[in-house]
């Protein structure tokens, strides 16, 4: 079974998310995008043996310490999908503009594409390409837990933006209609900020995609 720790990261309390199975305690970091020491002492309060860097996407919340973590402990990063390769291209320049750590421009050592699964110890995470706040912008699934990792994608109460370059809104509404709310009602997710909730929660809910309209 994989087990899931929230560490919220860098000025935009990112949730950088660590991942693990329980059995063989292989771990990834979904989204490291900065205070790399802090999730190192995660990692290791909880004797993990980290093995993968995984991104949702190019922002630099989000991706801006994948190179330094990488670095640091000689492992892969994995995904997101290469349409947003623009977004790991400019991370240098997105760092200055946000007042983040310099960081530098990555090309991962594995895109994502949708249905694409990644073992984890004895566990599986399977990959969801949900398109809309960015282009190349992928959530992790995993069934056994009912738990999903969306990044941007979804809030409780919320959805992500779309005033970037490349950024559509009807995509990420078909995103998240098409791909997330179909995994289930019970699923738990974690957004890339905020508190987490669930799809039947959201469904019901949220003014910008719920059942329920306001206004
Ligand atoms: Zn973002
Ligand atoms: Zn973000």
């Amino acid at each position: 079974m994989l087990k899931f720790e929230v560490v919220p990261v860098t000025p935009f309390a990112q949730n950088a998310t660590l991942v693990w199975c329980d059995e063989t305690l292989e771990a990834a970091i979904i989204d490291p995008g900065g205070e790399i020491d802090r999730l190192l002492k995660h990692v290791e309060n909880k004797q993990l043996k980290l093995v993968k860097i995984l991104l949702t996407h190019g922002h630099i919340d989000h991706a801006g310490g994948a190179a330094d973590l990488k670095a640091r402990c000689g492992i892969p990063i994995i995904g997101p999908h290469k349409d947003d390769q623009f977004w790991l291209d400019g991370l240098g320049q997105q760092s200055r503009m946000f007042n983040f750590p310099e960081a530098q421009s990555i090309t991962p050592d594995q895109w994502l594409n949708d249905g694409d699964q990644i073992g984890l110890g004895k566990s599986i995470l399977q990959v969801l390409h949900c398109p809309g706040h960015t282009p190349g912008h992928v959530v992790f699934y995993d069934q056994k837990s009912n738990m999903a990792q969306v990044g941007d994608v979804l809030f409780a109460g919320s959805i992500g933006r779309t005033d970037f370059p490349k950024s559509n809104h009807q995509d990420l509404i078909s995103s998240i209609k098409t791909k997330l709310f179909p995994l289930g009602d019970q699923v738990q997710f974690i957004p890339g900020h905020g508190p987490n909730s669930t799809f039947g929660e959201e469904k019901r809910s949220n003014p910008f995609v719920g059942s329920k309209q306001f206004g």
